[in-house]
Order: C-alpha cells, then sequence, then structure tokens
C-alpha cells in the first residue's frame, strides 16, 4: 500500500514503511531542488502546490530507501 497525492503532471507515492520516517522526510526535504518534501507529523509530508515542479533529477528516489519513493508522470 502507499499513499498517492495527485498533481496535473506528477504523482509522487510514498510507501508506507517510509511514510512516518522524520529523519528521511528532512533528507528527502534537503535533496529536492523544488520543496516537495517536508516533514509534517513526523512523517514524510508532500507539498502538494510544488508538485509539479518535479524536474525528474530522482535524487528522493535514491535518497530513500529502494522502491519506496515512486515518482509516477501523469504524461508523456
Ligand atoms: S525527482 Fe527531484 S524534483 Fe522530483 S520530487 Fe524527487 S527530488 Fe524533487
Amino acid at each position: 500500500m502507499s499513499e498517492e497525492l495527485n498533481g496535473t503532471f506528477i504523482d509522487v507515492e510514498v510507501g508506507d514503511s517510509v511514510a512516518g520516517d522524520a529523519a528521511l522526510a528532512e533528507k528527502l526535504a534537503e535533496v529536492c531542488p523544488v520543496d516537495i518534501f517536508t516533514v509534517a507529523e513526523g512523517g514524510v509530508g508532500i507539498v502538494r502546490e510544488n508538485l509539479d515542479e518535479c524536474v525528474l533529477c530522482n535524487l528522493c528516489v535514491e535518497a530513500a530507501p529502494a522502491g519506496t519513493i515512486r515518482i509516477v508522470k501523469l504524461y508523456e
């Protein structure tokens, strides 16, 4: 199971296993160049209004345990 948060062009899926990981949330907030991640309620928060700014740099995917963060393109 993973939580899906919709932007118009981009979805970011955060796996349940890391959703409550505040340390990872801080790391993600640091690496994402467009501030899509934030620390929310002691876990990984998504700044929805920034979702579509995603530049597909993959830094968040690389910073998180394998398979826990997914960037989904809603366009081709
Ligand atoms: S791929 Fe890059 S820009 Fe997109 S959410 Fe991850 S870190 Fe941020």
